[in-house]
Parts: structure tokens; sequence; C-alpha cells
């Protein structure tokens, strides 16, 4: 059996950590032993957030920081570092959507979610490497979607990032793991955040009527399969991309 302090003495890094299944996340694994760090694009609720996760007993930082910009999340590895001695876990969450049909989407709209949600797992992941290749040792995990496996009308943006975050997920576990590092992603479903918030009632209930297991998915049903596969008992999984739908993409 795993013990409950399994993550103790690991540093864990959780992009976007500020709010939704972020937050769940950084929560999971702090009740799990982690030290937790919380780089988001709205520092504000970084700092909120790490204080909440801090009131678990572990220790956080908090970092106000864009996760496709390579200086800011080299100095979050450094600072990381420093405070907790290595970082074990990435878990890249941060994410965006900026929805339209491709006949309307702006340049803009593609760049935006495309810079954040792969770019900035390429940056992330790019940042903490070398330190995980030094300590021979590490997990990251991808938050991806099932968008990225099914396709959605008004998500061309959104569905090429996360099928590109599950692409890179592939390659890079191949790279890297002889040197002890796992890497694989995570496809929620619908999950109730800020983010689905924003989905029209209408489309809501339709989305609903798909969902096999007949319930919006938590923020914390994600941060459950975050933990599994950051544990020993995930010690021979890698490159993966586990669902977390409801049956959803079935
Ligand atoms: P939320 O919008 O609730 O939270 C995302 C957090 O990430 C926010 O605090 C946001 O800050 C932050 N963020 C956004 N852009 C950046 C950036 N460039 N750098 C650093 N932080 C950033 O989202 P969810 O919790 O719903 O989603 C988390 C992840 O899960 C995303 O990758 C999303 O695509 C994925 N996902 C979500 C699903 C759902 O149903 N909710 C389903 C499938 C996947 P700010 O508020 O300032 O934007």
């Amino acid at each position: 059996m795993p013990s409950e302090k399994e993550f103790a003495g690991k540093a864990a890094i959780v992009t976007g950590g500020g709010a939704g299944i972020g937050l769940a996340v950084a929560r999971r694994l702090a009740e799990c032993g982690a030290d937790v760090v919380i780089p988001d694009f709205n520092g504000p609720a970084a700092e909120a957030a790490a204080a909440q996760v801090r009131e678990l007993g572990v220790r956080t930082l908090a970092f106000q920081a864009d996760v496709a910009d390579p200086a800011r999340m080299d100095a979050v590895v450094k600072a990381t570092v420093e405070a907790f001695g290595g970082v074990h876990i990435l878990v890249n969450n941060a994410g965006i959507t900026r929805d339209n049909l491709l006949l309307r989407m702006a340049p803009e709209q593609w760049d935006a979610v495309i810079r954040t949600n792969l770019t900035g797992v390429y940056v992330a992941t790019h940042a903490v490497l070398w330190q995980m290749v030094k300590q021979r040792a590490g997990s990251i995990v991808s938050i991806a979607s099932v968008i990225g496996l099914m396709g959605n009308p008004g998500q061309a943006n959104y569905a090429a990032s996360k099928g590109g975050v599950i692409a890179f997920t592939k390659s890079v576990a191949r790279e890297v793991a002889s040197r002890g590092i796992r890497v694989n992603a995570i496809a929620p479903g619908y999950i109730a955040t800020a983010m689905t918030e924003r989905v029209p009632e209408e489309a809501r209930q339709a989305i609903l009527k798909d969902i096999p297991i007949p319930r919006m998915g938590t923020p914390e049903d994600v941060a459950a399969a975050v933990r599994f596969l950051c544990s020993g008992e995930a010690s021979y999984i890698t490159g993966v991309c586990l669902r977390v739908d409801g049956g959803l993409a079935i």
C-alpha cells in the first residue's frame, strides 16, 4: 500500500495552480506531502492558492508567471531547486480557450491558444528536464483534453493544442524513460471549473447527455489521476494519455 505521505521531501510545480483543476492538483499533492510551487498568470490567485495549500502542512512558493515565457519559467525552476533541493513533479496544467468556428477564427485566437497550451508545455517541460535528468528521477503529467482526441466544432485551435500535447508526451516519454523520468498526459472530459462555466446552458445540457457516467467531473477527479500517475504505483507507466471523462470519449 502506498503511504499517504508518499511525496514527502519532493517538490511539485503545478502551472496554472491558482484555480480550478490546478488548485485541486496542488492540494492533492500537498496532502501526500509534496512541497508545491504555483506559477500562474494570475499572481494574486497564485498567492491565495499557495496560502491555502500551505495550511495542509507543506511548504509553498507562488509566482506570477506566463508559462510560455522561457526566462520566467527557468527562474521558477531555479527558485524551486534553491528552496526545495530539486523538482520531482511537474504538472503542466495552465490552459486557455478562445473558441470560434474556423471560418471566423482570428489569427490572434489561434496563436493565443497554441502559445499557452502547447508552447507552454514545451517551455515548462524544457525548464525542468535538465534538473530531472541530473536527479535521474521525475514525473511529468500534462493536462490535455478529450477534445484533443475527439475534436470539437468551434475549438480547432484548442483541439490542435491538446492533440499536440498528447503527441509531445509520447515523444518525450521515449526520450527520457531510461533516465528514470516518466511523462504522461491526462485527458479530462467535462470538468466543473471557471473554464466550463462559460459554456451556455443549452450546450452544457447537450454535452451532459453524451457522458455515460451522467455528471460533470470535478477537479478532484482529475487530481486523483495526477496523484496516481506521479506515484510509485505507476512506476511502469509512461507515454499514456489517461482519460478522466466519465466515458465521454468511448
Ligand atoms: P481555469 O481557467 O479554471 O484555470 C486555469 C488557470 O491557469 C488560471 O488560474 C489561469 O490564469 C492560468 N493560466 C492561464 N494562462 C496561463 C499562462 N499563460 N501561464 C500561467 N498560467 C496561466 O481552467 P481549468 O482548471 O478548467 O483547466 C485547467 C487545465 O485543464 C487546462 O489546461 C484546460 O485546458 C484543461 N481542461 C479543462 C477541462 C474542463 O472541463 N475544465 C476539460 C479538459 C481539459 P487566468 O485566470 O489569469 O487566465
